[in-house]
């Protein structure tokens, strides 16, 4: 068995249903594994053509897009009777420094990491206040708590993230709805694969443990925050980062 099959049997989220956002990707991919090795119900929203892994339900949704958005829950409602965990990992960079960031790609960031986590939370709040019970961990990053050069609109969009769900966590609580944040370093995903060699090894160096994040270390932050064992967490920014940013 792999580690990350053993992990997935220390916590159980049997019966449970969940709905991870970029599941074709390196971290949604890694969290929607783990969530199926936990015994949950996956679906998967992501762009046309990206499915994710065995085990997996694969839907074709521009999470940024509001019609898109209602879709996917129409979708959901009418197969599922339940939903109990949602995981936003969908999310794209376009990095340039400010002065050369164009109005497209200031808005298509923020379209695509941050109105989309409205646009979810909209739709599944509701359904979750049914049960009196639910999950929702949003990614964001530590770029968006401490700035980075290069990446205004993708700081903006993550810091953005942790205002909506601290104002989400408040709304939600009497209705045993729990809303998160998982605050990743440097991972080795396809959305890092093209930075400079110099700017993964200075991540690497930031980074207490001496080493870049893995999709896995932030999949099991995701598992620990939407299952029981968070029972009484939420409101919370936990970063996975290795201690590039301790603060
Ligand atoms: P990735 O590129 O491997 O995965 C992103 C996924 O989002 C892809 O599958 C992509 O198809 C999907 N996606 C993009 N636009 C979409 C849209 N409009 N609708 C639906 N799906 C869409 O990147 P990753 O590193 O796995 O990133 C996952 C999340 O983690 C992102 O929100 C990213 O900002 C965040 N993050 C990544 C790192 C890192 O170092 N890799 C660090 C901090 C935070």
């Amino acid at each position: 068995m792999s580690d990350e099959a053993a992990v997935g049997r220390l916590v159980s989220l049997a019966g449970r249903t969940a709905l991870v956002t970029g599941g074709g990707g390196g971290i949604g991919g890694a969290v929607a594994s783990l969530f199926h090795s936990a015994g949950a119900r996956v679906v998967s929203a992501d762009l046309p053509g990206r499915e994710a892994g065995r085990g997996i339900e694969s839907v074709a949704c521009d999470v940024g897009d509001e019609a898109g958005v209602r879709a996917l829950f129409e979708a959901l409602r009418a197969k599922h009777e339940r939903l109990d965990i949602v995981v936003h990992c969908a999310g794209i960079r376009r990095d340039a420094v400010l002065w050369k960031t164009t109005r497209e790609d200031w808005a298509e960031v923020l379209r695509v990491n941050l109105d989309s986590a409205f646009l979810l939370l909209r739709e599944c709040a509701p359904w979750m206040r049914e049960k009196k019970d639910g999950s929702i961990v949003l990614v964001a990053s530590i770029n968006g708590e401490r700035g980075k050069f290069g990446q205004s609109n993708y700081a903006a969009s993550k810091a953005g993230l942790i205002g909506l769900a601290k104002t989400a966590a408040r709304e939600l609580g009497r209705f045993g709805i729990r809303v998160n944040v998982v605050s990743p370093g440097m991972i080795e995903t396809p959305m890092t694969t093209t930075l400079l060699e110099e700017v993964k090894r200075q991540a690497a160096e930031e980074s207490v443990l001496g080493r870049l994040g893995q999709p896995e270390d932030v999949a099991r932050a995701a598992l620990f925050l939407a299952s029981p064992l968070a029972r009484h967490v939420t409101g919370q920014v936990l970063r996975v980062d290795g201690g590039q940013l301790i603060a």
